[in-house]
């Protein structure tokens, strides 16, 4: 695809975060507590900063994390919709740049993040229920 760096895709963010996701940005400096939120639900997600992602440079309209970035971010514009499965994201306005190729294999790994997702925040909710 050919993304115009628009930047809507980093506004008010809702992306989850995977354990994996999470080790790399503490490994390149960044602090969990910096950047990580948990829903209800125990899902990881990005936390937010004036209406944009905590990794957002408004002014230069880049990620500063960009080689770090999570796995999610990596495969946007490529979304799980409930009605209607893979999809490319209608938010995005490059979407009609994105072949048909990228959506078949980003999906394939779009399907493997959401288990691992899933997966991850199950033991994370078990993990506080015993607590
Ligand atoms: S919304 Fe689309 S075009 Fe805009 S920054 Fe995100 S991926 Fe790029
Ligand atoms: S990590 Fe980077 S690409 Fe992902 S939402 Fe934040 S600023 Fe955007």
């Amino acid at each position: 695809m050919r993304c115009s760096h628009c930047g809507k895709c980093c506004e008010n963010t809702e992306m989850p975060l995977s354990k994996a996701d999470i080790k790399r940005l503490e490994k390149a400096g960044f602090h969990r507590e910096d950047f990580v939120q948990y829903d209800s639900r125990g899902y990881a997600r990005l936390q937010n900063r004036e209406g944009y992602c905590v990794f957002y440079d408004k002014k230069r309209r880049r990620c500063r994390v960009y080689k770090y970035r999570p796995l999610g971010c990596r495969i946007y514009p490529i979304i799980f919709s409930e009605d209607e499965g893979i999809i490319v994201d209608d938010l995005c306005p490059m979407k009609d740049t994105v072949s048909k190729s990228e959506v078949k294999k980003k999906g394939m790994l779009l399907v493997r993040l959401l288990r691992k997702l899933d997966e991850e925040a199950e033991s994370r909710l078990l993990r506080t229920e015993q607590r």
